[in-house]
């Protein structure tokens, strides 16, 4: 790919920007030599003012989405994609958040550019395994780790049962959920259906990914063998 476009695709301007960025020298290699719009370069030999760029697309984040934050990319409120350099907003392909999760929800949330592997967590026969933990309005009855293993809970407006999910209880009104699906507001929807109700939610795992030392708000790029072990 030329070089103005891969420079382009991650964001840094439109072609015409880019191309600017060139005619002012600023695109060079690590030697400090400039280089042109049509050059051919590995992304690992190419610097603008100096400095590397950003990481090349097949991107995998791994963020801590704090509650507040919407993962659409169009709402009103506060974006996950407000945590990343603004710059990202413009990559193409464009960063996207494998499933959702609730603006009141924090936790492990990824975000990737790649289709492909995009569609291979998220579909039910992945089997992924995605464990939540949630505190509760009242305490657990003692039935509920039953019927959630059961594969025949149904939602509320939904056609077919829950695949079974495991229920620890960690404490009378805190319990750790680990589900294989994603259907809307899932966990929600589970206590409710056992009447409880969910005041507090986060994801603390994806496959064998975990938060490991992330605060709210902040994200890592994974490398690709830790995406090929995750899941
Ligand atoms: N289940 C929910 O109810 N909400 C989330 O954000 C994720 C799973």
């Amino acid at each position: 790919m030329k070089l103005v476009r891969l420079i382009a695709n991650l964001g840094y301007g439109s072609r015409k920007e880019v191309t600017q960025l060139f005619r002012e020298g600023r695109v060079t290699d690590p030697t400090g030599e400039v280089l042109y719009a049509d050059d051919k370069l590995d992304h690992a030999d190419i610097r603008i003012d100096g400095e590397m760029l950003d990481p090349p697309n097949g991107l995998v984040l791994l963020m801590h989405k704090p509650t507040g934050y919407t993962c659409s990319r169009k709402d009103a409120g506060r974006l996950v994609y407000d945590l990343l350099p603004p710059r990202w907003r413009r990559r193409d392909p464009a960063l996207s958040t494998v499933g959702r999760l609730d603006r009141d929800t924090s936790g492990l949330l990824l975000l990737t550019d790649d289709g492909a592997l995009l569609h291979r967590i998220i579909s039910p026969k992945a089997n992924v395994a995605k464990v939540y933990e949630a505190t509760l309005a009242r305490d657990l009855q003692g039935s509920e780790g039953e019927l959630f293993a059961s594969g025949t809970l149904m939602l509320e407006s939904e056609t077919t049962p829950l695949a079974p999910a495991q229920l620890q209880v960690l404490e009378p009104r805190r319990a750790r959920l680990t589900v294989t699906e994603g259907r809307y507001h899932q966990v929600r929807r589970m206590f409710a259906a056992v009447g409880n109700h969910v005041e507090a939610l986060e994801r603390v795992a994806i496959g064998r990914l975990t938060l490991d030392g992330l605060a709210p708000g902040e994200w890592r790029a994974l490398d690709a063998a830790e995406t090929a072990k995750a899941f």
